[in-house]
Formats: structure tokens, sequence, C-alpha cells
């Protein structure tokens, strides 16, 4: 008998994958957390029945929230991550020349638990020498701080629990009091296919306290759609201009792909020039 596992993306749309193994299934204090094996994609981190992440294309997600604004701000030396309790942010951010503190706040510790019983590839950063693991509400911890970041980088799942607050524009007035004077604010901002009220939702919120705000796209297979989107908010920086010659390999970013992702389909432009 075959086992798959599917992500109803919207009560139309499922996405299914073929596997082989049910490594953890729990009900955390927050969310339901899944952690299966699949053929096609590796091992799969699944919260509240959603993908979040999976062996095979974590990289293009982690790689382009954290190293588009680490690579925009021209001294990104404390750096914030909200949410991501997998840990591939984290990793991202501490292999980052420039960054000396990565404060990563994730609200369950079951998930940066199965992170690290799962996923070695991802927790590898919880014990470097320039990481900070807390586990809190990333909004609480953001409301205490002001003017003491460089970078923060919202790495949040889907707008329902925990993290509605975290699409919310009284949250991101927030990260900007949090941020110093020449601060970034980037969010994963869900898919421009199926999810444009939430785009509509970041994007706005964001502009309404921050000078510059930009969005920018990559290609993420196991996501709704496989096209996801990120918004930046910038105090000062344009968020579209690599500054920096990563010397770490990485596999999606360079900057070409930087610069390329700021440009924008038709329908996203419009959708980010209806208010
Ligand atoms: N890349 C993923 C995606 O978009 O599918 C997100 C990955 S990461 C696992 C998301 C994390 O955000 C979850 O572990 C969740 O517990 C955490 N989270 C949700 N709301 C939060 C909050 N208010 N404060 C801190 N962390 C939160």
């Amino acid at each position: 008998m075959e086992l798959w596992v599917t992500e109803y993306q919207t009560p139309a749309l499922g996405f299914s994958l073929k596997m082989s193994k049910t490594l953890r299934v729990e009900q955390t204090e927050f969310q339901h957390l899944a952690v299966v094996e699949t053929d096609q994609f590796g091992r799969m981190l699944l919260l509240d029945g959603m993908v979040m992440t999976t062996d095979a294309d974590e990289f293009v997600y982690h790689e382009m929230i954290t190293q588009v604004a680490l690579n925009s701000h021209p001294n990104p030396q404390k750096v914030l991550i909200i949410g991501g309790g997998d840990g591939g942010a984290l990793r991202e951010a501490v292999r980052h020349t420039l960054v000396k503190e990565a404060t990563l706040v994730e609200i369950d510790g079951k998930v940066i638990e199965a992170s690290k019983a799962f996923f070695p590839d991802l927790a590898c950063a919880f014990d470097d020498p320039k990481a900070e693991v807390v586990v809190d509400d990333g909004t609480a911890y953001v409301a205490k701080r002001k003017g003491v970041f460089d970078v923060i980088m919202v790495d949040s799942t889907e707008p329902v629990g925990p993290a509605v607050e975290l699409f919310s524009a009284p949250f991101y007035q927030q990260c900007f009091e949090a941020l110093k004077d020449d601060g970034m604010l980037v969010v994963q901002s869900e898919s421009p296919f199926l999810n444009a009220d939430v785009i509509k939702m970041a994007y706005e919120g964001i502009m309404d306290s921050f000078p510059v705000t930009k969005l920018y796209l990559a290609s993420i297979p196991t996501y709704p759609s496989g096209l996801w989107s990120f918004t930046v908010g910038s105090k000062k920086y344009d968020p579209a201009q690599p500054l920096h010659e990563n010397p770490n390999e990485l596999k999606y970013y360079n900057p070409d792909v930087h610069r390329a992702a700021f440009q924008l389909p038709g329908f996203v432009k419009k959708l980010l020039a209806a208010r």
C-alpha cells in the first residue's frame, strides 16, 4: 500500500508527496507538528498540516529570506530572527561574515527539538558562538527592544494561530522601532497566486512604517504554487542592490539572483499598486 501526505493549500488544491515513514507526530502547546520521510524531497516538517521545509528545497527559502537583506545592508552585525525554529535562517545568518550576533526567537520549543532530532543540516547553528536562541513570542520580544538591530527577519508560519500578529501593521511598527536608524526588516509574505490578501496586508502594513518597501520572489517547489514572496521594509538602503561579495558558496542566492528577484511580473506589480 502506498502512503501519501497532502497539504490542502486551498479547498480545491492539494500538494501530495509519496512518503515512506512518519518520524514524529505531536500536538504541541501551539500547533500540530509532524515530520515525515518523503520519496521525492527527503524529510519534511509540517505544522498544522502545512509544509514548513524539506531537505531538498530548504536552501532556496533560507538563503532568500536571509541573504538579500544581509547583502544589501552595508554592515548587518546584529540580526534578529522571529520564528524560524527549524534553524535554517539562523544557519544562513551566522555564516554571513559581517554578522556578529544572531538572535532567534521561536515561540514553540518543540519545533527546535524536532529540527535537532531530524534535520541536522538545518539545526547546525543553534550552538554557534554567534547565536542566541530564545523560546518566546516574537511580538513580545520585539516590543521590548528599541534601536538595537541592523536586520530583523520574520520567518513565520502562515497568518494563523500565534503568527497572526506577525502580519499586522502594529507589529511592523514595533520592528521599525527595534531597528537601528538604517535597519531593514524582511518578512516571508506567501504566494502571489494563492495569498494575494496576505501579500497586500504585509506590503501595506510595512509601507505604513518604512520609507522603502519592496517585494521580491523566489521559486520554492514545495510551497503553495511554487512562487513565493518576501517583503522588505528599509529605513535607508535599497534592498534590491547587493553590496557584498559573500565568499560562502550558496546554492540559490548570488548577486544576479538578488537583483533579478525584484523584477516582478505584471500581475504582482498590479497587486502592489492597488491600495
Ligand atoms: N519557512 C516556513 C514557511 O513559511 O512555511 C516557516 C518556518 S518556521 C518553522 C515558522 C515558525 O514560526 C514556527 O516554528 C512557529 O512556531 C513560529 N512562530 C509562529 N508564530 C510565532 C510568534 N508569534 N513568535 C515566534 N515564533 C512564531
